[in-house]
């Protein structure tokens, strides 16, 4: 995928698109991918970078959602399931199947979680990631030898899938542009056209890199932004009332001494009732989540100090070797879209399905659901799509549609495994050019060639683009990624063909915007 030939093929096509869609996270990516492979003409846009948004801010986990179950949402969890083994299917090189351990301190919770994880894998039916089962207190401590041993009873262990979601939507995105799909980022939408019937039949957006203005025709235009779907709902019907209950919830970054095995540890209960995960997550561990209901949506959410204290708090509660302040390598936040279904403040309580809006105009917004869904969501909203927009019936093919970088395996490429069929691609480049095998920071494994990748071949635009969501530095170790920022800046001018002066804005604006990754008082803060 290389960005000036998107944005010349924008230029050059004449016909007015089938679909256009406005937003390139999992939702709007997912539908270019379902819409194209229909064989569909079609335009994503996206404002920021693919993925900038809630997209590349998840929990990393491909997941039927063991708390949905005990909010008795059987057919919720039952689709999610469904669809885990789906995405495990079409995208074997990102997705790997994770054991939870549920620490038990009671008979009682022995049986309430036994019974509820054997619901869990009743339901995954085909696609079942492996039978949960119980463990005595000495099997757990050596599944999790940091979990607390005082009053713990014992265990049950299930099984769910771990991926990469800024990885596996940039795959997407490819996928899509195989199909035929153009995909452009760092476009924004600022205008919906209208023809005299008042119906939507195109969009104006905004080139970002040069500030050109476009105009293009389609003959639907979805809304999938995410979070931010209401202030595109608002460029249809300046009336149109909110529909998106914003929700944050973050993560903390830890060495991978807080989770020294291969299993997660899953608390289904916190004191103020939400589930918290701490996941061993490409070398380190990922603890999260909160839901802290927020009025104001920003593309770069800030946790909240509370949140953070809440995180370190609860994950104290489990952890023999309790993580503090200090031990914090990074911390992000994201949005979850929530759709508004009553008047309930608390968000936690909502219901996590998708919802197709189809407004007067024929906007059609698509929102809420979840990543592991995102393919379920694109065929609903396809469909409806197809039927207002009076295009030719054509059935969904994604259930089949294997995502770039799988097929043939990559695992004797060792830290390239993620890249799937293209890790080869990835070490030809290096064999051509040694130097970049070296590894962009001593902390972390990513390598010099990886970043030479990302401006070539998966449009990362900015030295953010490639430390955030090609690479996942500066969600994994923020100082280090800090610290790397000039020689990704000087690699990435020499590829994109920019001047000293790019160079040295990008660190600039690097710097800033991983400011947000750094706790106060945290390792990483002090090491800088
Ligand atoms: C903390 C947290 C943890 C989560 N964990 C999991 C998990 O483990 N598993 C799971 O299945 N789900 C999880 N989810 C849910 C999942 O991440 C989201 O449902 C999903 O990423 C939403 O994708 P989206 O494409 O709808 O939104 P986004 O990813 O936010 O994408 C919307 C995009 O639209 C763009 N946009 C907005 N306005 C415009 C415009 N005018 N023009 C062009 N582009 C525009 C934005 O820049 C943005 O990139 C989690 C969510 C949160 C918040």
């Amino acid at each position: 995928m290389v960005r000036a030939e998107m944005l010349r093929r924008v230029k050059a096509h004449e016909k007015v698109w089938d679909f256009i869609i406005i937003g390139g996270g999992a939702t709007g990516v997912g539908c270019a991918v379902d819409a194209a492979s229909r064989g569909f003409d079609v335009l994503l846009l996206e404002q920021n970078d693919f993925g900038k948004g809630t997209s590349s801010r998840s929990t990393k986990l491909v997941h039927g959602g063991v708390r949905y179950l005990a909010q008795g949402n059987v057919a919720l969890v039952r689709e999610a399931l469904r669809e885990r083994g789906i995405l495990f299917e079409n995208a074997a090189h990102l997705v790997k199947i994770q054991s939870f351990v549920v620490p038990c301190y009671n008979l009682w919770q022995n049986f309430f979680y036994g019974a509820g994880l054997k619901t869990y894998d009743l339901l995954s039916g085909r696609f079942s990631f492996g039978k949960s089962k119980i463990l005595s207190k000495k099997a757990t401590l050596k599944k999790l030898p940091n979990l607390k041993s005082e009053n713990l009873r014992g265990s049950i262990v299930y099984f769910d899938g771990q991926f990469d979601d800024a990885r596996l939507l940039i795959n997407l995105a490819t996928t899509a542009f195989e199909q035929g799909a153009i995909v452009l980022n760092y476009a924004k939408v600022f205008e919906l056209t209208k023809n005299a019937q008042n119906k939507i039949n195109g969009v104006k957006f905004r080139d970002s890199e040069t500030n050109q203005e476009f105009c293009a025709k389609a003959k639907i235009v979805i809304n999938a932004a995410g979070a931010f779907c209401d202030s595109v709902r608002k460029l249809s019907d300046a009336d149109a009332a909110r529909i998106i209950s914003a929700s944050q919830g973050i993560h903390l970054v830890f060495d991978k001494s807080f989770l020294p095995a291969e299993s997660a540890l899953m608390i289904p209960k916190t004191s103020d009732g939400r589930v918290l995960f701490a996941i061993p997550w490409q070398g380190k561990t990922l603890i999260g989540t909160t839901d802290t209901p927020i009025e104001k949506l920003e593309l770069e959410p800030k946790a909240l100090d509370e949140e953070i204290e809440f995180v370190l708090a609860t994950a104290g509660n489990y952890l023999a070797k309790p993580p503090n302040r200090a031990d914090i390598l990074s911390v992000f936040a994201g949005i979850r879209p929530l759709v508004r279904k009553d008047k309930t403040k608390n968000t936690h309580a909502l219901a996590r399905d998708h919802t197709i809006e189809i407004d007067e105009s024929n906007l059609l917004t698509i929102t809420g659901g979840k990543w592991t869904t995102y393919r379920r969501m694109a065929e609903d909203a396809i469909d409806k799509a197809i039927a207002k927009g009076n295009l030719s019936e054509k059935s969904c093919v994604t259930k089949d549609l294997l995502i770039h970088g799988s097929g043939a395996g990559a695992k004797n490429f060792e830290d390239l495994e993620m890249y799937g069929s293209d890790a080869e691609k990835l070490q030809k480049l290096i064999d051509e050019i040694p130097y970049l095998d070296e590894k962009i920071h001593p902390a972390l494994p990513y390598r010099l060639a990886e970043v030479v990748w990302a401006a070539r071949f998966e449009m990362a635009r900015s030295v953010e683009d490639v430390l955030a969501r090609r690479t996942r530095m500066l969600f994994l170790d923020a100082r280090a990624a800090i610290e790397s920022a000039p020689q990704v800046a000087e690699i990435m001018a020499r590829e994109l063909g920019k001047d000293k002066d790019w160079v040295n804005a990008q660190i600039r604006e690097f710097n800033t915007i991983a400011q947000n990754y750094f706790v106060k008082n945290s390792t990483a803060d002090e090491r800088g």
